[in-house]
């Protein structure tokens, strides 16, 4: 017997339509690129939509167009974000941090038709144009501030909003229609499209808004340094607007001072960012000698958290959330909130626990598998590959038959390439990305949990561990650490590290650099370092 209720489609323009209504006046508080805040409520971002999403109807474009953003955290970009899929279209967010031919490889084989850019972008853009014949550019500022551009097809955002009403009614569709297209940026290899339909947004909206009370609610303002064009910022763009939070737009200025100004003139409560961020706000919190004083909570996520970082949060009161997902994920798959008997424990033990990348969210399954494909138990010992299965989680990538083929298997699970483990009571610690694992000697060694450690010697300020071939151990380990005082005592370093890691996890040299390289989504990239210092002379 089949369930009696109404089939209505899970649209992405009705978290709009509901923010317009309920919380009227919420919004987005925005650091522009043109220079000064702008403020704008829901209920204007709602009539501003329509009017763009009337604007792009007018250019031609429609139903399974792909219509590509390339622009920082700000209120244009979020109108954008209901418009696109608001007339059928689907939001290709661009990172403009990723190299140029990988930005002409993803925009070609999304085949987009328009670009909507930010000022910062024109000059780049300008660049790349010849390489994209058909294509139709707004920039998305107002008519005083348009540059002077050898653009093609070039319109003026706020010209074309002005020109239209608001009276657009958001056209029903089919729920698993695409809306939203994220590449993963690639590090091996082209970038892959996760491509998310209006469905699994809208879940993915709820499974952020009901993990994420202390934040996610009226009156609450969040500010995401995550970005817009990664990975939906971290589902910040769909869940404040449900749940009447404020968001606190950083456009481009996301050095440690602009943040900490921002979050202070702001009364942000929430941050949501990578580690390396943190490291940055830290330090100009030191400088300051303050925290921003509304600043209670951060998430961190893209890459492990170290127990240092998290440890100097909270000891200026900032609650720590770790958190764990993928572009492929929507991308949520774990949080570190701690709550009941763990909220309970000892400092020391809340610490290990943050450490953790959390546990699931509701709507995302877990499996740990070994290199046979037998599944693991969860008892916080056993390591393997984690897969993961749920409605926001890709099935197949964009027009991409064989990595699709390669990503899911026969269970219909996706593979993310981490290692990990899974204790009894679900959290989930991931001791490496497949690819960065190090083996030495027939055994593995976790990257993170070398740097974690190398990280709580005061010498060091950042790190990274990477595998260096070695031809008796076939790989050993190098510390790339950028210091943290003006004389590094690498030997100390190194002691601190056999005190508390087995012989053969210690690292046999430690090199030192002004800083560490990162990806198109702020991350230290270690195979820029492998490959860097893939010639380095080991001792022993
Ligand atoms: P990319 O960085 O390649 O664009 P994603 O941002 O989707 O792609 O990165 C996903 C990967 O980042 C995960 O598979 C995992 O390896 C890593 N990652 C994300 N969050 C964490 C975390 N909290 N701890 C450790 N690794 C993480």
């Amino acid at each position: 017997m089949r369930g009696m209720m109404m089939d209505r489609p899970l649209r992405v323009a009705d978290i709009l339509t509901y923010a317009e209504e309920m919380y009227a006046f919420e919004g987005i508080v925005s650091n522009t690129v043109e220079g000064g805040i702008h403020r704008e409520s829901y209920a204007e971002m709602g009539t501003r939509a329509r009017q763009m999403a009337k604007a792009m109807l007018a250019l031609g474009l429609g139903h399974g167009d792909r219509i590509a953003t390339l622009a920082w955290n700000g209120y244009r970009h979020m109108e954008l974000y209901y418009a696109i899929p608001g007339i059928g279209g689907i939001c290709h967010t661009l990172n403009p941090r990723l190299s140029a031919e990988q930005m002409i490889y993803i925009t070609n084989h999304a085949e987009d038709r328009a670009m909507f850019l930010d000022l910062t972008f024109a000059p780049l853009v300008e660049k790349l144009a010849p390489q994209f014949p058909q294509m139709q550019y707004v920039v998305m500022t107002d008519a005083a501030n348009m540059p002077q551009t050898a653009l093609p097809n070039v319109h003026c955002y706020e010209d074309l909003l002005a020109a239209q009403d608001a009276d657009y009614d958001w056209p029903d569709c089919d729920e698993n229609d695409a809306a939203g297209l994220c590449y993963t940026s690639g590090t091996t290899g082209n970038p892959k499209g996760a491509l998310y339909s209006h469905r699994s947004q809208v879940l993915h909206a709820l499974l952020v808004g009901v993990s994420m009370q202390n934040a996610m609610r009226v009156g609450k303002r969040m500010l995401p340094v995550v970005p817009l064009f990664h990975a939906n910022s971290w589902g910040a763009a769909h869940a404040a607007p449900l749940t009447g939070a404020t968001l606190v737009m950083p456009g481009p200025h996301l050095d440690g001072a602009s943040v900490w100004e921002l979050m202070q003139a702001e009364d942000v409560f929430a941050a949501w960012g990578v580690p390396t961020v943190w490291l940055g706000l830290l330090e100009e919190i030191k400088k300051r000698g303050a925290k921003p004083d509304g600043f209670a909570e951060v998430v961190v996520g893209g890459s492990a958290a170290a127990p240092s970082l998290i440890q100097g949060f909270e000891e200026l009161g900032v609650n720590v959330c770790h958190a764990w997902g993928m572009t492929e994920m929507s991308p949520i798959g774990s949080l570190g909130q701690l709550s009941g008997p763990h909220a309970a424990l000892p400092a020391e033990e809340q610490l290990k626990l943050k450490s953790t990348q959390g546990r699931r969210v509701f709507g995302v399954d877990f499996k740990i598998v070994d290199e046979n494909g037998a599944r693991q138990p969860h008892d916080g010992a056993s390591t393997g590959e984690l897969y993961v299965r749920g409605p926001t989680i890709i099935s197949g990538y964009h027009n991409n038959a064989q990595a699709s083929a390669a990503a899911i298997d026969a269970e219909g699970w996706f593979g993310t390439g981490d290692v990990a483990t899974i204790d009894p009571e679900g959290f989930l610690t991931i001791t490496d990305r497949a690819k960065d694992l190090i083996k030495s000697g027939g055994e593995w060694i976790s990257s993170i949990d070398v740097e974690n450690m190398a990280l709580a010697h005061p010498d060091v300020a950042n790190c990274a561990v990477i595998a260096v071939p070695h031809p008796k151990w076939d790989e050993r380990p190098v510390l790339v650490a950028v210091p943290a005082v003006a004389a590094p005592d690498a030997g100390a370093i190194l002691a601190h590290l056999a005190a508390n890691l087995a012989k053969w996890q210690v690292p046999d040299d430690v090199i030192f650099v002004d800083e560490l390289p990162l990806t198109a989504t702020g991350k230290v990239s270690k195979l820029t370092l492998r490959e860097r210092f893939r010639d380095h002379a080991l001792s022993g």
